[in-house]
């Protein structure tokens, strides 16, 4: 059948046709790769020159046959399985190939631990959750490896200024996710107060502006921002090593948390998690009740609750499930966090959005399909947990950067933990 004669389902299937026979075309690619690395090796005295042979052969660049030798030769080696999911197109090259990257610092056996944890979660995740997946369970198995790897990381800060086309230029900073999330979210809460006074530029435009009115101007705006951090209790008890997660970013080992708690930047709010699914049960209230319902919600689905959408719930909104018109409820069981774009799709097309329980989330696309999302525990389930069952497992949001910290920006505010 030509494709023009194809039905969007017909259309669907066979882009997932194309995509499985890619995937294992991909596979052979990897096996080829390899082989040709082992029988180049002895030859080499040590050093790779099988990729520069690739690479003349199949006109790619050095560095990119490089890489994908390497990958090619790591993957075989040492994540046989990741190659056969790859083969089945379970996995597709970008993710096979995240997998091996990142488990890179990892020796054989860790490596395996992390591979089949991801392995097992990855059919039908996206390439950045995957990434984060690997991030937690590297941080599980070598929690003492990513400390130091972090250790030396957080050694590199710097800011590069890049020329752009058309009279522009780039400002990149590079410093730990826990000062600049914060920082983000504070231009975040500028660029919105000035739309909702009118300014009718861009929330792009709009965050540049502030951050320009912050660093030269003489206006100093008090805008309130707070870093949420999540973190199991045995974790927070240094009961465990298991990986915290700060919102907006992704997993980190928890002496990052160690670090700001010390810096006396923290007011420790009580998020309490199931210790079995971490699943949030109840946050701490501190502020009125509607609020700490949206907060609730936002600290539950952490992003865009549509497939695959990275959109973090501070830079989303909260939708009605159900249309509060159509007498859905505002009640944790009816909200979930909407990116801009997808609550415009959501009434704009056709697809349609249940929540069959508090957090998870079935769309049905215009075709027919249905995709379920289920959030990823807010905390990794707690096997090490010294709690009793009945307690639960609690996790902490912290680190208000109020008004004091706005006006002094960028030295973190220094007001004691809570
Ligand atoms: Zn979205």
């Amino acid at each position: 059948m030509s494709i023009e004669e194809m039905s969007p389902p017909q259309l669907l299937a066979e882009l997932r046709a194309v995509a499985a026979e890619r995937a294992r075309l991909d596979a052979r690619e990897v096996r080829l790769l390899a082989r040709f690395s082992a029988l180049r090796t002895d030859l080499a005295r040590g050093v790779d020159y099988a990729s520069d042979e690739v690479a003349a052969e199949l006109a790619w660049t050095p560095v990119a046959a490089s890489r994908r030798v390497g990958i090619a030769v790591a993957m075989t080696d040492r994540l046989p399985d990741t190659v056969r999911a790859l083969e089945c197109g379970v996995l597709d090259l970008q993710k096979s190939s995240v997998i091996a990257e990142y488990t890179r610092v990892l020796d054989d056996a860790k490596a395996a631990v992390v591979e089949a944890a991801v392995l097992k979660f990855a059919p039908g995740r996206t390439v950045r959750q995957i990434r984060d997946k690997l991030a937690r369970e590297i941080l599980k198995v070598d929690p003492e490896g990513a400390e130091t790897r972090r250790q030396r990381a957080v050694q590199d800060t710097f800011v590069r200024f890049r020329p752009c086309p058309d009279g522009m230029a780039e400002l990149l900073v590079h410093d730990r996710a826990e000062n600049l999330r914060p920082t983000y979210d504070l231009l975040t809460a500028a660029a919105r107060r000035a739309k909702a006074a009118g300014n009718p530029a861009s929330t792009g435009e709009l965050r540049a502006q502030a951050l320009r009115d912050l660093v030269l101007g003489s206006r100093r705006e008090r805008v309130v921002t707070e870093l949420r951090i999540t973190v199991p209790a045995s974790a927070l008890a240094g009961a465990s090593r298991l990986p915290v997660e700060i919102h907006g970013y992704g997993p980190a080992t928890v002496q990052t948390l160690h670090e700001l708690a010390t810096s006396g930047n923290v007011f420790w709010r009580r998020i309490v998690t199931d210790p079995m699914t971490g699943a949030v049960l109840d946050i701490g209230r501190r502020r009125r009740h509607t609020w700490a319902l949206g907060e609730h919600v936002r600290t539950r689905d952490r992003h865009c609750v549509f497939p695959g959408c990275t959109r973090t719930a501070e830079d989303s909104q909260i939708d009605h499930t159900t249309d509060h018109a159509h007498g859905g409820p505002t009640a944790e069981a009816n909200l979930g966090v909407l990116c801009q774009h997808h609550n415009l799709m959501k009434q704009a097309t056709t697809w349609r959005l249940h929540q069959p329980e508090p957090g998870r989330f079935v769309w049905t696309s215009p075709t027919g399909t249905t995709h379920h999302v289920t959030p990823e525990p807010l905390t990794e389930p707690d096997e090490q947990s010294v709690t009793s069952p009945g307690e639960s497992s609690a996790a902490i949001v912290a680190l208000d950067r109020g008004d004091e910290a706005a006006a002094r920006w960028p030295v973190l505010d220094r007001r004691g933990a809570a």
